[in-house]
């Protein structure tokens, strides 16, 4: 089990403080607020291994809820556990109505080798909530 982040450290996602960024989204107390908001709360989920939560923020027709959750949950315990997470840059965000895109470098280690990598996520709003739909 990992050590709970205390609230005062810096968020992994960049912010400030982990207890007034990611840490209310990460338990529910707050939605993330815009499509980007969303992206850095996985991002620092997959730093602190928060799977249920990644899972949570999957959009419905995500590839991955073809399978069960707890398959799904073990891969992301296993993909969290092996994975450092060391820093977020988002570098472009475009936003219309109920979707948006969010383009970013994630700098990520593995077993001491650099695996980081720029992404472009596509989110949507469904039912009001911010979800991860697919890698663009
Ligand atoms: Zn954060």
């Amino acid at each position: 089990m990992r050590v709970p982040l205390k609230q005062s450290a810096p968020c992994p996602c960049g912010g400030a403080f982990y207890g007034n960024c990611c840490r209310p989204l990460h338990r529910g107390e707050r939605q993330a607020p815009t499509a980007v908001a969303l992206m850095r709360s996985r991002y620092s989920a997959f730093a602190l291994g928060e799977v249920a939560y990644l899972w949570k923020t999957l959009a419905p027709e995500h590839i991955e809820r073809k399978r069960t959750e707890s398959r799904v949950l073990a891969d992301l315990r296993e993909s969290t556990r092996t994975q450092r997470f060391m820093g977020l840059h988002i570098e472009a965000v475009s936003e219309e109505g109920d979707s948006a895109t969010v383009t970013f470098f994630a700098r990520v280690f593995r077993s001491g080798k650099e695996r980081s990598f720029r992404e472009t996520s596509l989110f949507r709003r469904v039912d009001g909530e911010w979800r991860y739909v697919k890698v663009m």
